[in-house]
């Protein structure tokens, strides 16, 4: 846990890992509410942090800037822990544009069937609305649209002590995959825009999605700027980031596997396939899926020997 200084003393940033999202944790007058998650298979971790963070208060709300995996997938048990600790349920506050999908639980339409991830089922019971301010650890938040990395995606913004809750949308070193572009949306230009709004803000602090909250903002931002730059002018180069993320993100939940598993939930996965289809249908899928498990492994992001891929930390 950390909380660096100068920052608001309500609030209290759990920094998770890559698997699961950083939960930013306020203390309100009637409770405490928790922003963001994680992935499913820190659930119950998830659970202990806050249960220790809470000294026996009620947990109200559960807000998600939006819905990838590593950002709700600890809703579920964190709101039936709620109830156990208080009686009272929690609200689930999700970002705007998918309440449809959710309250359906339509895999498809959330992307968790798409990117191959898992996400335990949750009923939200309101809607983040975009220009809205949120009072969250006695402070005023103010609800901004950031989509880029996700169309829907929100960030929460603090005017007074500029503080800025940036979900994936800047992170000390970069932002979160460009998913949209593979599906030919314009979010390349979205995230642009979304990085100019956080310019105008001037944040002095950033909590991104994950890694610990920074400071130096204007320096993430040009670091940001040039990324997106150099992906954009070689949308092969988000497509193969992109793979690069999926495979990682699943070695880190499944630990170790053979190259046939990998390549066999891979093949079944919907952004894989597009990204094979629309950028590299030159070469067939194993081939594609070996090059980005070399290039996983040459920035030792991952181990493999003959048969056996294993996730390296
Ligand atoms: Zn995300």
């Amino acid at each position: 846990m950390s909380t660096p200084p100068e920052m608001l003393p309500r609030l209290h940033v759990l920094e998770r890992g890559w698997l699961s999202s950083n939960n930013i944790v306020f203390d309100d007058d009637d409770g405490i509410s928790v922003v963001d998650t994680g992935y499913v298979t820190h659930a119950e971790q998830t659970v202990q942090l806050i249960d220790r963070l809470r000294r026996g208060r009620p947990l109200t709300r559960i807000i998600n800037t939006h819905l990838h995996s590593d950002h709700v997938g600890g809703n579920a048990r964190l709101a039936a822990a709620a109830h156990r600790w208080s009686g009272a349920s929690a609200n689930i506050i999700i970002a705007p544009g998918q309440a449809a999908a959710v309250a359906a639980w339509d895999e498809d339409a959330l992307g968790y069937a798409a990117t191959g991830q898992q996400c335990e089922r949750f009923a939200h019971h309101d809607v983040l609305r975009i220009g809205a301010t949120l009072t969250l650890g006695g402070a005023p938040w103010e609800v901004l649209a950031a989509p880029g990395h996700d169309p829907h995606m929100v960030m929460l913004f603090e005017p007074h002590a500029r503080v800025l809750i940036s979900a994936d949308a800047l992170w000390e070193n970069g932002f979160g995959a460009i998913f949209g572009e593979i599906e030919g949306e314009p979010a390349f230009a979205a995230q642009r825009a979304v990085l100019d709004e956080i310019a105008r803000r001037a944040p002095r602090v950033v909590i991104p999605g994950h890694g610990a909250p920074f400071t130096g903002v204007a320096a993430a931002l040009e670091r940001a700027y040039g990324r997106l730059s150099s992906l954009a002018a070689d949308p092969r180069r988000n497509a193969n980031h992109i793979a690069k993320v999926l495979i990682k993100f699943w070695l880190l939940q499944v630990r170790a596997t053979t190259y046939a598993e990998l390549l066999a939930h891979f093949a079944g996965t919907r952004y894989m396939r597009l990204i094979h289809a629309r950028y590299f249908s030159q070469q067939p899928l194993e081939a594609l899926l070996d090059r980005i498990l070399m290039e996983l492994a040459l920035m030792g992001a991952i181990t493999r020997a003959g048969e056996r891929v294993a996730n390296r930390d």
